[in-house]
């Protein structure tokens, strides 16, 4: 469920027109929902009631400092993947004491920030990773607390560049290779080994790989205890799934997954943290474009909007599915037709939908994309010098811009040309 209803045909985003946001930022723009990003957290932190946990946010899905601050505000903690989130968490009030920090390439100057300012957690995801931290942590003085990130070889039946579960990913320490390092770790200067981790994956809409995964976890912390480690804290990732496409898609809900939560690892005694992205900020989030052509090809229409690739790229990147609708209702009695939905980027690529059945649209008409909210603004570039796209936030009656649209002058001001040329 979301915030972004009609209302007297017009789409709102709780009650501020969509309309209304457009007039005073101009097109094309994210807009998110305060209403709809604390429902989600909730959801999470329910889920978990009866456990003691911490909902961290995937900061990766959206980490807009308005956004950040609205969930840092309700509680919830923060998995960071580099430096730059580490600083929009703390920029966002975060402690350190509620900041995770994962990731497969963590650099020194990253370790040293990390431990400097506070640090909830590593979740290491190698041997050589663990002896940098370790050799920077006793240079600085300081412990730094890590789980390993094991890899469980768990299929998570997603989309290939999403999945991270498998042996053959790049990501965690191979799970039958993991005593050994827990033993290596356990000995190490500067490291105390807390937890284990685990993150298979994004956008699963099965729990049965969860399940699986989460057993393996099980297993391992119960031999891991046998070791002799005091195994006290379970990160189980995030990855939970959104309806992206609502009229035939239903993933699991959140209550469900907790109760997977609770089946596999509830009775060990460990602290539960999750990372769930997606599914807080997805469908917290539209992206608004307005059509700047209709053209008519052969055997097709191309709806030619002033969003692009490079503002949302998650169809051209992963063959991503969004409800696209327009913001004003069409006239029910007037039958859709189908249109290939696209950017102005040189690229045929950037195509947003094709054959998509759509009410009849004209210049000027806005549409909204749904599902926007995750993987949207973050993964934006300028590609074809095409301004950032702004980012706006609604709270009942109000809205404010949380990222203004650069300017063109802003923009060429980045570059510089060498004296000698
Ligand atoms: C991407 C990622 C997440 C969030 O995944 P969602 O599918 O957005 O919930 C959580 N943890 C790690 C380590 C990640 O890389």
């Amino acid at each position: 469920m979301d915030h972004f209803l009609y209302n007297n045909g017009a789409l709102y985003a709780e009650d501020v027109a969509l309309t209304e946001i457009a007039e005073a930022v101009g097109t094309p723009f994210y807009v998110y929902s305060t209403a709809t990003l604390t429902r989600h957290f909730r959801l999470f932190n329910e889920a978990l009631a009866g456990m003691e946990h911490l909902v961290c946010f995937a900061v990766k899905s959206n980490s807009n400092l308005a956004v950040l601050k609205t969930l840092g505000d309700l509680g919830a903690g923060m998995d960071v993947v580099s430096g730059g989130e580490y600083r929009r968490a703390k920029a966002a009030g975060v402690p350190g004491e509620r900041i995770v920090f994962s990731g497969v390439g963590k650099t020194a100057e990253e370790i040293a920030l990390v431990l400097e300012g506070g640090i909830r957690q590593f979740n290491v995801e190698s041997e050589p990773e663990l002896l940098e931290i370790s050799r920077i942590a006793a240079a600085m003085g300081v412990t730094a607390p890590i789980a390993l990130r094991v890899n469980p070889d768990v299929d998570a039946k997603t989309h290939e560049k999403i999945a991270t579960g498998k042996s053959d990913n790049k990501f965690g320490i191979p799970i039958a290779k993991a005593r050994a390092v827990y033993a290596e770790a356990a000995r190490l200067p500067g490291i105390d080994v807390i937890g284990v981790d685990v993150h298979i994956g994004s956008q699963l809409t099965d729990l049965a790989p969860f399940e699986a995964a989460f057993m393996k976890v099980r297993e391992l912390t119960q031999l891991l205890r046998e070791d002799g480690h005091n195994i006290r804290r379970l990160d189980l990732g995030g990855g939970l799934g959104i309806p992206y496409e609502r009229s035939n898609s239903a993933p699991p809900l959140p209550v469900e997954y907790g109760d997977v939560i609770r089946r596999t690892v509830g009775d060990l005694g460990c602290e539960i943290e999750i990372e769930p992205g997606r599914l807080i900020s997805g469908n917290a989030g539209l992206l608004v474009t307005s059509v700047i052509y209709l053209k008519e090809g052969e055997g097709r229409d191309f709806l030619i909007v002033d969003a692009a690739m490079n503002d949302l790229v998650r169809p051209s990147m992963y063959g991503a599915h969004h409800d696209i609708v327009p913001v004003i209702e069409a006239d029910a009695a007037i039958l859709p037709q189908p249109v290939d939905i696209v950017g102005p980027v040189c690229e045929t690529g950037d195509t947003f939908a094709k054959s998509r059945p759509m009410p009849p649209l004209r210049a000027g008409d806005l549409v909204a994309f749904r599902s926007a909210g995750a993987y949207g603004a973050v993964m934006s570039s300028e590609y074809n010098s095409r301004p950032l796209v702004p980012e706006v936030l609604v709270n009942g009656d109000q809205f404010a811009v949380i990222r203004a649209r650069p300017s063109f002058e802003e923009m060429l001001a980045r570059d510089s040309i060498p004296e000698w040329l």
